[in-house]
């Protein structure tokens, strides 16, 4: 701070002791507000992270806006009026995202509602740079699924849960095939591309080139479906890291504001996977030989293992999205699954799932697409990992 000069005689330790700028108060270090006065700590930077994030959506970069309101999230006390406004700002930026990718070419320009919602998440007590209390008992998980202001054109309803999940795999597809040069990119990133290369030699020495190379691209294209929604939603990410032997993963740098949010995140993974997992069936029907098929077996059956509905694994943000009705549905759709399919693998989610639908952190509101979208992969990939191909050494 600009006080604590080296001149400074102050018999206080002066370093790493940062007062209020109003009241003197000495805070401790994570404060996000003065005890005394109620200061926000970082009010200058919050008020640059306003201006930022409204230029961005005035400039029509929505994704840019939601980086910026994030990070000014990670700075606002959550029980504070402005956690609470920041939040529902960050909601209505990514329904229009989400409507966006919906229809592609839609203008990203704001909506009536959630321009509304958006000048209202302005801070409006950055003037004073006072923190306000939220209601008591306004937990942020609460107002997270408070209801919102409607996204643009929004109504409601199962048929439109499904064209949209429909409408989200498809635009999915697309941006994989379009932003090849995206893929490309995200390889030459920090350690990622040496990530790779120890992952190929140690899949390489053991199954041979062609499976480690295939292998390792659906495992790539599984990540990379995680970074393009990532990005998509303005959350700031790692390019994908291989852990040879194990698989690969996606650090994210800022989390997701809310389950949806979350929950769109996670299966965007899972998505992508069942779509390298079917490109290397088509290649197997194709002829190019049964190490294919390998690849689409072994890679549905890794995406299917993505699908267990607990902790912070794919299938657990999409589930913790679901009502608790939902819920039960997806339990049912599990055990038809496995019925039809015997696949071993299914009893493992079945259970799982079970635990989560008898649990009691189901959000109130259902989402319609997150069902339809886990109940689709669910089927696409127990479909694929129970392939059979000829001469297939592994499962
Ligand atoms: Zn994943």
């Amino acid at each position: 701070m600009d006080d604590a000069s080296p001149l400074s005689t102050s018999s206080r330790p002066t370093a790493g002791a940062p007062t209020c700028a109003d009241c003197g108060t000495e805070l401790a270090p994570g404060l996000l507000a003065c005890p005394t006065c109620r200061r926000l700590v970082n009010s200058e930077r919050l008020k640059a992270l306003a201006a930022e994030a409204e230029q961005a959506r005035h400039a029509g970069d929505l994704a840019a806006a939601l980086t910026a309101w994030r990070s000014a999230l990670d700075l606002l006390p959550a029980d504070s009026r402005q956690h609470e406004q920041v939040l529902l700002t960050i909601q209505g930026l990514s329904r229009q995202v989400e409507a966006g990718a919906a229809a592609p070419g839609a203008p990203t320009q704001a909506s009536p509602s959630s321009a509304a919602s958006a000048s209202s998440g302005r801070m409006p007590d950055a003037r004073s740079a006072r923190l306000s209390q939220a209601d008591p008992g306004a937990s942020p998980v609460a107002a997270a699924s408070a209801p919102r202001a409607p996204a643009a054109g929004a109504r409601t309803g199962n048929s439109k849960g499904a064209a949209q999940a429909a409408a989200g795999l498809g635009s999915l597809a697309l941006l994989l095939l379009s932003k090849g040069k995206m893929l490309l990119l995200g390889l030459t990133k920090g350690g990622a591309g040496l990530s790779f290369l120890l992952s190929f030699g140690v899949y390489w020495a053991a199954w041979g080139w062609k499976f480690a190379l295939g292998i390792l691209a659906s495992l790539y294209v599984h990540e990379m479906g995680h970074v393009a929604v990532l990005a998509r939603y303005g959350i700031a990410a790692t390019a994908p890291m291989f852990v040879p032997g194990l698989g690969a993963f996606v650090r994210m740098k800022q989390r997701p504001a809310t389950r949806r949010e979350d929950a769109r995140v996670g299966l965007a993974g899972p998505t992508a996977g069942a779509a390298a997992a079917i490109a290397a069936y088509l290649g197997f029907l194709a002829g190019a030989g049964p190490v294919w098929g390998v690849i689409a077996k072994l890679g549905a059956w890794i995406n299917l293992f993505n699908l267990l509905p607990v902790w912070q694994l794919d299938g657990g943000r999409g589930f913790a999205a679901l009502n608790r009705s939902q819920r039960w549905f997806a339990v049912f759709a599990i055990g038809a699954a496995w019925a039809i399919s015997e696949e071993g693998l299914l009893l493992l989610l079945l259970l799982v799932a079970l635990g989560r639908a008898a649990g009691r952190d189901a959000p109130a509101e259902p989402d319609h697409p997150m069902l339809f979208r886990y109940v689709g992969l669910l089927a696409l990939l127990t479909a694929l990992a129970v392939i059979h191909v000829p001469g297939a050494p592994v499962r």
